[in-house]
């Protein structure tokens, strides 16, 4: 039984072939510059690559060039005996709670909720039909990265302004890597055989997008991205928190309309904006380095890190875990001790041999004495994408 995975970004599609029993069967590939010249396509499968340069004008296109290098590869999606597509969809709103089968009026509706992520739904539903037309017998099943925060309670999810404004425009945090934070945190509980419900867990899932989440009895009861995946941490490229007065000050001081100032927040802000860099591996060795620049890029995103780890200490009243997941949380140990550092007294010590590991299970990095235990997880959406198609599939 295998399942196709889908992650369509505005100009990327990530997309994994897997079977849920059997981890040793894997085929990836990535599809990149959409829309762009010099688009590209790579499988990688059993440690061998394929790589494709052609045009590659939208999603449609892009599906039909995966389709035909997944042949090539010996993996055909039409012989592959595929009994779901899975598909990454950002925003499901108010509407979408859990995974659904996609049907027309699914569709409609993850487009109609653009409003709501217009650089990320309409790219996730371009990705949908292209498969329901190469597919068409097959289920597709939408699986939601706002679900796993839709239960948030109302002072999370509330933020203070107008109510009547908010409700008309659907202003409120919805919080993102919802399939990211639900595959950590159960990961953890399984990892340490411990009920799910009687954990109250951290997730810092720190990658080139970052977000923090506060999960206890079984619930996330706050999440640090917000209306957008702009909110919280500082990020590669995105600022996290910023004063909102910002935005006004802006647009009359520098007189940047709506774009301007989503561009800047979105791709020009974050490390990048503060050193150049948004890769984390280049800002290590710059800050070892010395570079000024990067070692404040480093300082303001630990400062903001340390600032929720603080905050989701005080809201759910101490810890049990604190887990590090994605490409810089899983493999950043010098920033992991940074975090960490000096929290003796909230019963939090990491120990320096087991922190220097590296390895891709889930580990605990924190001292035995540790009265919260600190791990590292690596995350996995695809597989927890697959596992959600098939529970509502089979
Ligand atoms: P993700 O969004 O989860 O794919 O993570 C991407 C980020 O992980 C990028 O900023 C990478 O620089 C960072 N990353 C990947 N590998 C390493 C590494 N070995 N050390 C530090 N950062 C890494």
């Amino acid at each position: 039984m295998r399942v196709l995975v889908l992650n369509s970004g505005s100009s990327s599609v990530k997309f994994r072939l897997l079977d849920p029993e059997d981890p040793a069967y894997l085929v990836n590939g990535i599809i990149e510059r959409i829309g762009e010249s010099g688009s590209r396509i790579r499988v990688f499968f059993d440690d061998e690559e394929i790589e494709h340069v052609t045009d590659i004008p939208d999603h449609k296109a892009g599906v039909i060039a995966a389709f035909a290098l997944l042949s090539e590869s010996g993996h055909d999606p039409r012989h592959s005996n595929i009994v779901t597509v899975g598909h990454r969809v950002v925003m499901g709103g108010d509407l979408f709670t859990k995974p659904v089968v996609v049907t027309d009026k699914v569709l409609d509706a993850i487009r109609e909720l653009s409003y709501l992520a217009p650089l990320h739904n309409p790219a996730n539903a371009d990705g949908i039909a292209a498969v329901r037309i190469a597919l068409p017998d097959i289920p597709q099943v939408a699986v939601f990265d706002t679900a796993f925060f839709a239960d948030l309670p109302e002072p999370s999810r509330t933020y203070a302004i107008d109510r009547e404004v908010a409700t008309r425009y659907g202003v409120r945090r919805y919080g993102f890597h919802g399939t990211s934070h639900d595959y950590v945190s159960h990961r953890v509980a399984e990892f340490l055989d411990r009920p799910y419900e009687s954990l109250r867990q951290i997730v810092l899932h720190l990658g080139n997008g970052a977000s923090a989440s506060a999960i206890a009895e079984g619930r996330a009861v706050d999440t640090s991205m917000g209306m957008t995946p702009m909110q919280g941490l500082v990020m590669g490229t995105r600022s996290g928190d910023i004063d909102p007065g910002v935005m006004t000050y802006l647009s009359r001081a520098a007189e940047m309309d709506a774009t301007d100032l989503d561009h800047l927040l979105n791709r020009k802000s974050g490390l990048r904006g503060l050193c150049g860099h948004n890769d984390f591996r280049e800002l290590t060795d710059l800050v070892e380095a010395g570079d000024p620049d990067a070692v404040l890029a480093y300082e303001v995103y630990l400062h903001r890190l340390r600032m929720y780890i603080g905050g989701y200490l005080m809201l759910l009243g101490g810890a049990d875990t604190i887990t590090f997941t994605a490409g810089v949380g899983e493999n950043a140990p010098k920033m992991r001790a940074d975090a960490l550092s000096g929290l003796e007294w909230f019963g939090i010590e990491i120990d320096p041999e087991r922190n220097a590991l590296r390895s891709k299970q889930p580990r605990i990095i924190s001292t035995d004495s540790s009265r919260v235990t600190v791990l590292v997880v690596p995350t996995d959406e695809e597989l927890l994408i697959a596992r959600a198609a098939l529970s509502v599939t089979q």
